[in-house]
């Protein structure tokens, strides 16, 4: 299936050819039609599967085959990060090179001076996260009487993240006739009900659980005491087939301890967290992405919604309190189609979180016993049943071959997933 079959406009399938985009993802081919049809839709699908793309396709060519004479914002995107906002940004832009729609991402923590400019000069696609949002609104710089579409992407993670009641004010200030888009990847009941008392008709589509993406992702163990784990991951980062690495700590004093340790081995690298400012965060992952940086040092709260192509490695410095943040974290590489590779470092203090993480992803992690910092301690505990298996440093780093067959695949490896 081609995105031309979808009906897609010439100006978008040449910016999407341009992305290297041969096949809609299965999230597109099903949401596509139904947004061109203008009905509401209650989309299941989490970041990784194409969701994006899936409603700004459509939604650039409504604005653009409706001949939009911008009156105002038609628009509306709430997304919960500032990470998630500015990829959505990235991705209107890419998409609509060719379309002359305008946009704009207004998101907190920075000042707001350069988004109430070009909220004065107009756009037609607005993309916010909520307080920002409620903020501008307040202040009279954000006028939403003429929004004809409204997208609410990632509804649970707006949830998790305390947002649910800024996200309810804003719906009461928008028009009651419009179209609405509404993304989860999981539909806990305060979700299914806030989608109930949003959508009108809605066609659902649903995609990709997260043990299908698990699959795809070429995972490894290292039991390791702590105090070594700075010197382990020194060691791994030797093989120069980790080209990017994605490195999570539980904490952000741990963050920058890496960071420091990894620099004074001439490794270039830098830390995303929570007492980061707004633009050192956008400056490091601007860097990383454009391979200035190796390694990124993350915590969870501060990767959330990072979207990066062609991310070789995700590491485990330190396991995950909560089981599904594993899936989260691993599902950052192996994108689009590539395969990924996990490291998951495991010291004697994390045995229990490791026993959670084999319990959610339903299956053991081969552990890669051979390796100069081996934990006697961790590993002769039996808590999890799997059998050390010599495995060398050559394979488990990533020096077997990958698929680097480009993001063409991306339909047929996701197709099972209806
Ligand atoms: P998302 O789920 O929107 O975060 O997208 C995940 C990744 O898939 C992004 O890096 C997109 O650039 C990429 N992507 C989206 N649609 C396609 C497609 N049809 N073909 C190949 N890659 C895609």
């Amino acid at each position: 299936m081609a995105f031309k079959k979808l009906d897609i406009i010439q100006p978008i399938l040449s910016a999407l050819s341009t992305e290297g985009y041969t096949t809609p993802t299965p999230i597109q081919q099903q949401s596509i039609p139904i947004i061109l049809d203008r009905k509401d839709l209650l989309g299941c699908a989490q970041t990784g599967t194409g969701k994006t793309a899936a409603f700004a396709i459509p939604i650039l060519q409504i604005l653009y085959t409706q001949k939009h004479v911008s009156k105002g914002i038609a628009v509306l995107i709430l997304t919960p990060t500032r990470e998630l906002a500015i990829q959505i940004g990235e991705s209107f832009e890419a998409y609509g090179r060719h379309t002359n729609i305008s946009h704009t991402v207004i998101f907190g923590g920075v000042s707001q001076m350069h988004q109430v400019n070009a909220l004065k000069r107009g756009v037609d696609i607005l993309i916010a996260t909520p307080g920002r949002l409620l903020d501008l609104m307040d202040q009279g710089f954000i006028d939403l009487r003429h929004l004809e579409i409204f997208v609410l992407d990632e509804a649970d993670r707006m949830l998790d993240m305390g947002f649910i009641h800024d996200v309810k004010k804003v719906i009461t200030k928008i028009p009651a006739k419009r179209q609405t888009l509404f993304f989860s990847a999981t539909m806990p009941s305060e979700i299914q009900s806030l989608a109930d008392s949003l959508l009108t008709n809605p066609e659902k589509v649903s995609v990709t659980p997260p043990s299908s993406t698990v699959d795809a992702i070429d995972q490894s163990l290292y039991y390791v005491n702590k105090n070594d784990k700075p010197s382990l991951l020194l060691y791994l980062l030797k093989n120069p087939a980790i080209v990017t690495a994605l490195v999570f700590t539980r904490t952000k004093h741990g963050a920058d301890k890496v960071v420091k340790i990894l620099q004074k081995e001439d490794i270039t690298a830098a830390a995303i967290h929570g007492n980061k400012s707004q633009n050192a965060r956008q400056l490091a992952l601007n860097n990383f992405k454009d391979g200035k940086l190796r390694v990124l040092v993350a915590t969870d709260i501060a990767a959330r919604g990072i979207d990066i192509d062609e991310l070789t490695h995700v590491f485990n410095f330190d396991l995950p309190n909560v089981p599904e943040t594993y899936v989260h974290r691993i599902g950052r590489t192996g994108r689009a189609g590539n395969t990924g590779i996990s490291i998951s470092f495991c010291d004697v203090e994390e045995r229990g979180e490791l026993k959670d993480i084999i319990k959610v992803i339903g299956k053991q992690i081969p552990i890669v016993a051979e390796h100069p910092f081996a934990s006697k301690v961790v590993t002769t505990m039996p808590f999890t049943g799997s059998k050390p298996q010599p495995q060398s440093f050559q394979r488990q780093g990533g020096y077997h071959s990958r698929d680097r067959g480009g993001k063409s695949g991306y339909g047929q490896q996701r197709s099972g997933s209806r």
